[in-house]
C-alpha cells in the first residue's frame, strides 16, 4: 500500500471516528498533509463526516485551491488546514469541529487547561481566536487564507485553539494524534465545566503536562485508535 493509500483510508476511519464519539456532527473536517508533497493537503469535499467515503477526498494546494476538483464542492472553512499547515511544518493532520463542551470556554473568558492527565495533549492552556479581533462582523466562518492565517497565528506552536462563538481546531503530528487531542478536548472542556460547578480547580501543572506530553508516543495512540475505529466500524491499519 502507498503512502496515499494510507493516509487516505485513515482519513475516512478519522471522519467515522471524530462522528461516532460526537466530536463532529453534519459539520467538522479533519485533514492531512500530502504524504508526497508537503504543499499540498488531503480533505474530504463538503460532506457529513460520518458519510465519508474515500472517493469523497480532494486534494488542496495550502491557499485551498482544488486539484482535479471534479464537481466536488469543498468546504468553506477549507482555508484553516492550508493556513496551518504553511505555518507549521511539524503539523501533519488537523482537525476542526464545533465540539459542543469547549463552546463556552471560547465565550466567558474561563480559560480551558487540562485537569486530566488523558487532557494534557490539549496543551498548557487553549487559546481563544476571536474573528471579531480582526475582522469585525462576519458569518464566524473561516471563509479565506487572511483568516486561516489569523487563526493559525493565535494557535502558534500549540496542539489546539478554540474559536470564540464558533468551535476548535486541533494540529496534531498525524492523523492519530490530531483525532486522540480531538476526542480529549471535549472531554477535558466537559470535566472542567463540572469541576467547577463543585470549587476551585486544581489542574495539572505545566510540569506535569509535559511529562505526560513526552510519553504520548505511538503505542497509546494506536491502543486507543483500533478501539475508536472499531467502535465506528472500521479496521485499523497497521
Ligand atoms: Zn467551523
Amino acid at each position: 500500500m502507498s503512502k496515499l493509500d494510507f493516509i487516505l483510508e485513515e482519513l475516512v476511519t478519522a471522519n467515522r471516528i471524530l462522528a461516532n464519539e460526537g466530536i463532529v456532527d453534519s459539520f467538522g473536517h479533519v485533514s492531512a498533509r500530502h504524504p508526497d508533497k508537503p504543499d499540498h493537503y488531503l480533505l474530504s469535499r463538503a460532506r457529513a463526516p460520518e458519510r465519508i467515503e474515500r472517493g469523497d477526498i480532494v486534494e488542496y494546494k495550502l491557499d485551498g485551491t482544488a486539484i482535479d476538483e471534479r464537481g466536488r464542492v469543498p468546504y468553506v472553512e477549507r482555508y484553516i488546514h492550508g493556513a496551518i499547515y504553511e505555518a507549521r511544518p511539524d503539523v501533519h493532520a488537523v482537525v476542526h469541529n464545533h465540539s459542543p463542551s469547549t463552546i463556552p470556554f471560547g465565550v466567558t473568558g474561563k480559560k480551558l487547561k487540562p485537569l486530566l492527565h488523558m487532557c494534557a495533549n490539549i496543551g498548557h492552556e487553549v487559546p481563544v481566536w476571536d474573528s471579531q479581533d480582526k475582522f469585525g462582523d462576519t458569518t464566524l466562518l473561516v471563509s479565506d487564507m487572511a483568516m486561516g492565517r489569523d487563526l493559525a497565528q493565535s494557535l502558534g506552536s500549540r496542539p489546539s485553539a478554540l474559536m470564540r462563538g464558533h468551535g476548535a481546531t486541533v494540529a496534531g503530528r498525524t492523523v492519530r494524534h490530531a483525532v486522540f487531542i480531538s476526542v480529549y478536548l471535549e472531554m477535558g472542556a466537559k470535566l472542567q465545566m463540572q469541576a467547577m460547578q463543585m470549587g476551585d480547580v486544581k489542574f495539572l501543572t505545566p510540569g506535569e503536562v509535559d511529562q505526560i506530553i513526552a510519553r504520548v508516543t505511538d503505542f497509546p495512540l494506536n491502543r486507543a485508535w483500533e478501539n475508536w475505529a472499531r467502535r465506528a466500524g472500521r479496521e485499523m491499519q497497521a
